[in-house]
């Protein structure tokens, strides 16, 4: 957890921004619930136990900032709240979604399946893919009849 906290520190720092309190609480937050997919109001409630004096606007401009430092990703599940989702630190790209219709669950493969089809697009199209977003909508193992 530290050495996370300080790997983020240092992406904050090379574009010129501090770690402060109230942005330290809200790392901590995500990486304390890093397998969910809290909302700003999540995050700000859950923040807000170990600093209460912190406000929901400064919650909110912490993870858009983080949003902007690529330390986050935000994501949209179909039901119109955006969700902070913390990038892992060991993959270069986004990891995928499983989405349950029935439940609202949302599971992650953390490896890269798309791997193959990067090399494909950049072989085939010339592309050099930065990053990608797969999120697969069905029943989940646990609602399956
Ligand atoms: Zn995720
Ligand atoms: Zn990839
Ligand atoms: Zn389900």
């Amino acid at each position: 957890m530290e050495a996370r906290i300080d790997k983020i520190k240092q992406q904050l720092q090379a574009q010129g921004y501090k770690l402060t309190p109230q942005r330290e609480a809200t790392v901590f937050v995500l990486l304390a619930n890093e397998d969910d997919h809290l909302s700003a109001e999540d995050v700000f409630l859950l923040v807000k136990e170990k600093a209460p004096e912190i406000g929901l606007a400064t919650v909110y401009r912490t993870l858009e900032l983080l949003h902007e430092l690529h330390v986050v990703e935000k994501l949209n599940f179909g039901d119109g709240v955006a969700r902070y989702d913390l990038r892992a630190d060991n993959s270069k790209h986004h990891h995928h979604h499983l989405i349950c219709t029935e439940c609202g669950s949302v599971d992650e493969i953390k490896e890269d399946w798309l791997l193959p089809l990067e090399e494909r697009l950049e072989k085939e199209y010339g592309f050099a893919v930065d990053d990608h977003r797969l999120d697969f909508q069905g029943i989940c193992h646990r609602c399956k009849p």
